[in-house]
């Protein structure tokens, strides 16, 4: 437990056990959850072309990382992202596996946390070198019995995507001649390959089921047809983008790491994904250009120009204490693991703003993943009543509707008993739920 980051769940993790009370949460289990069952960081070596010869191939090494945090269920699994950028560490990686642990408890999902990745920029890679690497991690990752559909679970991260997903299906089927069950070893694959329909649309849709919970609980008051501003524009903040219209929000401005573009009357968010879509660092950067009406902006000036909503999906750590007393909104919905630091989390909390947390409100993904794998395996604890959708864009749809429903209310409910806000509501129901498994399988109390 090094770093702020955390330090940072560490508090969230006491704060909200303190509220339960020993009985719930004795000491012994709180040094447990703040630790993590196991720990993996693995050079991998290719062979990529020589940037002064293309003709010739040299071997270059990347840091690749997987964290398991804790088992909390029958399921006797781990699931959670793989994640292709710059920044991932052992570190970095610990915090998001607690932080999938929480949002899967949340949940009601009955696997443990993981997270892990590759310390690389994808987007300076060609697609051979990329595949290269990724069947390199997925070797080394089933040689050291890190992957395995009966154990640990990878989805789609940042940086990562449903072809990154495909190949790593494809080699463990092939590698160790699993066609039973093999299929399930990652989800978010394409819907062709084992996949599940709607996974890709999954966490962009499931912001909006988070919010549509607690406007329907009178949690949250909101004008009609209210606006918001995106940070980000890949997988989640674009599927967010796509499907406001249905839920009658208006996307005002949207920023990515190039670059940011605002219009009060609204942006035309076909037309923004066709532009992502054809440039090769899939950015909104330059999109002010296509109308007169749209104005560059730049990250502060759209917090304080304000919304409705803001929707930090892009990385961690953004709303800081400089920047979260000139935000200028009414809720803030987190599609980003960790965007908010606690110390802001303070300030919102103090101004009145709203904070839906990532650990509820960004669990599409993994929920759906976790349908995609019930039905790779088959498996579905039935004590869970778990509903497992069949596949097809309605019905898993519904499928997450009733999760993000019935695990919303249960969060709200805990925030008033408690008089507690939502992210410390959703610690507290996290450790509620897995607080028994914890007990009976270590019979420690
Ligand atoms: P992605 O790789 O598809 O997109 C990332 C986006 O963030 C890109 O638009 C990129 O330009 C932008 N970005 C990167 N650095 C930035 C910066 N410094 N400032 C502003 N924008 C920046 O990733 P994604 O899958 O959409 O994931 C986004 C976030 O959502 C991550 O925190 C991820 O952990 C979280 N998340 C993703 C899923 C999922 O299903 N993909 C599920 C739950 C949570």
């Amino acid at each position: 437990m090094a770093t702020d980051a955390l330090k940072n769940i560490r508090v969230r993790i006491e704060k909200a056990a303190q509220k339960l009370g020993p009985q719930v949460v004795p000491n012994w289990m709180l040094e447990y959850i703040c630790d993590c069952e196991d720990r993996w960081s693995p050079s991998i070596t290719i062979k990529v072309p020589n940037p002064t010869n293309p003709l010739e191939r040299i071997p270059k090494s990347y840091k690749a990382v997987r964290v398991l945090h804790r088992k909390s269920g029958s399921a006797d699994i781990w699931k959670g992202g793989l994640r292709y950028h710059p920044d991932v560490s052992l570190s970095q990686m610990e915090g998001h596996a607690i932080e999938m642990s929480i949002k899967s408890w949340i949940m009601n999902e009955p696997h443990g946390g993981a997270k892990g990745g590759i310390a690389v920029n994808p987007l300076e890679l060609t697609k051979d070198v990329l595949e290269d690497l990724t069947l390199a991690f997925a070797k080394r990752a089933i040689d050291d019995g890190k992957m395995s559909p009966r154990k640990d679970v990878m989805a789609p991260d940042m940086g990562t995507n449903e072809t990154i997903m495909d190949w790593i299906c494809n080699f463990y089927i092939d590698y160790t001649g699993d066609n039973i069950i093999g299929e399930g070893v990652v989800t978010g694959k394409s819907v062709g390959n084992g996949g599940i329909c709607g996974r890709k649309s999954a966490t962009g849709l499931g912001l909006h089921l988070a919010l549509q919970t607690f406007l329907g609980a009178k949690e949250i008051h909101l004008q009609e047809n209210p606006t918001a501003i995106v940070q980000g524009f890949g997988n989640v903040a674009s599927y967010f983008c796509k499907f406001a219209e249905e839920f009658k929000i208006k996307i005002i401005g949207v920023i990515d790491q190039f670059g940011g573009v605002y219009c009060p009357a609204g942006l035309d968010i076909q037309k923004m994904s066709g532009y992502a879509e054809s440039n090769k660092f899939k950015t909104i950067n330059g999109f002010e250009s296509v109308s007169p009406d749209y104005l560059k902006a730049s990250f502060d000036e759209l917090m304080a120009l304000g919304a409705d909503i803001f929707v930090p999906a892009a990385i961690e750590n953004v709303i800081t204490t400089s920047i979260a007393p000139a935000m200028n909104f009414k809720v803030v919905l987190e599609g980003a693991n960790s965007p908010t630091l606690a110390d802001a989390d303070e300030i919102l909390n103090q101004r009145g703003i709203k904070v839906i947390p990532d650990i509820y409100a960004n669990a599409g993904g993994v929920t759906v993943s976790y349908f995609e794998w019930a039905r790779n395996t088959r498996k579905n604890p039935s004590n869970l009543r778990i509903r497992i959708p069949d596949n097809n864009e309605d019905d898993v749809r519904a499928a997450l509707e009733t999760m993000f429903r019935t695990n919303g209310a249960e969060l709200i409910q805990i925030s008033k008993k408690y008089g507690i806000p939502y992210r410390e509501a959703g610690y507290a129901l996290a450790l509620e739920r897995v607080s028994p498994y914890i007990k009976a399988h270590l019979r420690m109390d």
